[in-house]
């Protein structure tokens, strides 16, 4: 009887324990790209429903999408590790936002990523659900890291030129730029800011969007940010856009144009809110698809 339950406790002790340790591990994918590692870190799992694609009436044929509820959205970051130079491209909830926490501390960790040793972090913009895991306690918490923003995002951040954001997002990314104030970079579209990565003019969703265009021998990954919140929709409709486009027009023309370079260019396709990672391809009907998840 003793035995038995100390059994059961051990049991419980391993179920309460194992899925959280499971679901970081599944929360870590590899990339490959020449050289480089590449990792994929999934910070946070929300939920989408049609609502966020208002045009998406237009298009019957989707509303299947929808049948069992809102669908699954991920957030990520990624890791780069090229030589001595160990790169983030944007930061996740964090813990100190109320709506949700992210795991991208705990994923650095499984995978032995040190904090401090991290010697960029890219943004591909300001809003909360990028920046949250920037600052821990009023404090940067990648302190040897110099932080690049494209210059547009963050002039229009601090001159509070942002539409469709609440007051106390538009507040959160100025504190944080306040936070990293002696180590921030600004950097123009188009320009190589760190060898083998290109800013890529991504505006639209906010007002500096930034893709990053990462080679390494004959691989090219393009990480997309926000270009798409709901995949299942966009890229078969590019022309859709988001709720969260501050510029919805803008944003559909980025979108497009990024998709039809990255067919042209067999890049390995990635953002912030997709699960699918994988080169994209033209449909006969314009629209554009990828690989499922593997
Ligand atoms: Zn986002």
């Amino acid at each position: 009887m003793k035995i038995g339950r100390i059994f059961t406790g051990l049991l419980l002790a391993l179920l309460l324990a194992y899925p959280a340790v499971a679901e970081e591990l599944e929360a870590i994918e590899s990339i490959p790209v020449g050289k480089l590692k590449v990792l994929a870190l999934t910070d946070a799992r929300g939920s989408a429903t049609a609502a966020i694609l208002p045009e998406l009436s237009r298009f019957p044929e989707y509303a299947p999408l929808f049948a069992n509820g809102p669908l699954s959205v991920v957030n990520r970051a990624f890791y780069l590790e090229d030589g001595s130079r160990k790169i983030l491209v944007d930061s996740g909830w964090g813990l100190e936002q109320q709506e949700k926490k992210g795991h991208l501390y705990a994923l650095l960790k499984v995978a032995g990523i040190e904090p401090a040793s991290i010697t960029d972090v890219l943004l591909t913009h300001m809003d909360f659900d990028h920046i949250g895991g920037l600052v821990k306690d009023g404090k940067p918490y990648f302190d040897n890291a110099t932080l690049w923003i494209s210059q547009p995002e963050y002039e229009a951040w601090l001159a509070g030129n942002i539409q469709k954001r609440p007051e106390e997002k538009i507040k959160l990314a100025q504190d944080m730029a306040a936070i990293y104030k002696d180590r921030i970079k600004l950097f123009q579209f188009g320009s190589e800011i760190l060898p083998g990565i290109t800013a890529i003019d991504a505006s639209g969703h906010t007002p500096g969007h930034t893709a990053y265009e990462i080679v390494s021998g004959p691989d090219k990954l393009v990480i997309g940010g926000d270009l798409m919140h709901i995949v299942e929709a966009q890229l078969p409709k590019p022309e859709l856009s988001a709720i969260y486009d501050m510029d919805m027009e803008k944003a559909a023309q980025t979108r497009i144009r990024l998709l039809q370079q990255a067919v042209k260019d067999k890049s390995t396709f990635a953002g912030m809110h997709m699960e699918p990672i994988s080169p994209v391809y033209e449909r006969p009907d314009g629209g554009f698809m990828m690989r499922q998840p593997r």
